[in-house]
């Protein structure tokens, strides 16, 4: 789904190589500091070289390509890219820069990693994390003794 759909639409704008882009109405340059929509068409339409846009503007110029009924390897060509990317992003409705992100996982209490988490935020060291680094450095003794 992009993120087109659900807008309203102009009507078309521009007329390039038989080409009917639709960008959305709501979004000029002017309110969005990511993606500038002037750039975008023109790039799309073969009047601005591709390879100044951001891969932001490069994302939204695909999806307008798209839109427009060209095909990848056609709008790959156009933009400067590779006939894969084109495909990836066909499939992501979502600018590159906002990509989410996998949830950071936060190690449990007990380990070193949490009882260091809990120094650098100030926050009281549990009895989990004190016996866990107690063992830990334990076993740091341990090991340091059996080299020795
Ligand atoms: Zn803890």
């Amino acid at each position: 789904m992009t993120r087109y759909a659900h807008r309203p639409l102009t009507a078309a704008r521009t007329y390039s190589h038989g080409l009917r882009l639709v960008p959305p109405t709501t979004e000029t340059c002017t309110d969005d500091g990511g993606i500038d929509w002037i750039a975008v068409e023109r790039a799309a339409t073969g009047d601005y070289d591709p390879t100044l846009l951001n891969l932001d503007e490069r994302w939204a110029a695909t999806h307008l390509l798209l839109a427009a009924g060209l095909g990848e390897p056609a709008i790959a060509e156009r933009l400067a890219t590779n006939k894969r990317q084109i495909h990836r992003w066909r499939h992501t409705d979502y600018r590159p820069s906002q990509r989410p992100r996998p949830a950071q996982t936060v190690s449990p209490c007990g380990t070193d990693a949490a009882y260091r988490r809990h120094q650098r935020r100030g926050e009281p060291i549990d009895d989990a994390c004190r016996d866990g680094m107690r063992e830990h450095w334990q076993q740091q003794r341990n090991r340091l003794k059996a080299a020795a």
